[in-house]
């Protein structure tokens, strides 16, 4: 939603298929629900953004991951990094924290799209199903900051990845 690069979403989105065994269809174009914007916190509130996701969907089963480049929150925290609505099918990842938090000189395209991939991998998780997992290490471990999401993997651990087997039949 809004300006965020096609070929950065074309990979992200590929490699989805592969994580959970999916098809995955782009939808270029849409914005940023304008009353979601909260002037004065100046950030966007991501609850807003997901009711507008679901509006969006042709299916009630399909599920819908919307990445905004602008800084997200709920009211009881200073910013989100991304919000899920496991009722609503729906799922919100921001670029905002995890483009300007801890990068150390680092290859920052790289470090961005896979800290997008983990929060994404997370948050479509528990559209699917998943819960968050207490392995540090596990994608599915619930972050709230970008040096947590760091620390953790991009893979399932092993017992995560056994409901992933279960749910792929
Ligand atoms: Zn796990």
């Amino acid at each position: 939603m809004g300006d965020i690069e096609y070929s950065f979403v074309n990979k992200l989105a590929s490699q989805l298929v592969s994580f959970f065994n999916i098809g995955v269809d782009i939808l270029q174009g849409a914005k940023i629900p304008p009353e979601a914007f909260n002037q004065q916190r100046g950030q966007y509130y991501s609850t807003v953004i997901l009711s507008k996701l679901e509006l969006m969907k042709s299916l009630s089963e399909e599920k819908m991951l919307g990445l905004v480049d602008e800084d997200l929150y709920v009211p009881t925290k200073n910013y989100v990094i991304g919000e899920a609505d496991a009722a609503g099918k729906c799922a919100v990842v921001s670029l905002f924290r995890l483009k300007r938090e801890n990068y150390e000189m680092l290859d920052e395209e790289k470090i961005l799209y896979a800290r997008t991939l983990k929060e994404s991998v997370r948050l479509l998780g528990h559209l699917l199903g998943f819960e968050n997992c207490r392995n540090a290490k596990c994608v599915m471990y619930l972050t709230d900051n970008v040096t947590e999401v760091d620390q953790k993997g991009t893979k399932f651990c092993d017992n995560c990845l056994r409901k992933v087997k279960v749910w792929h039949g």
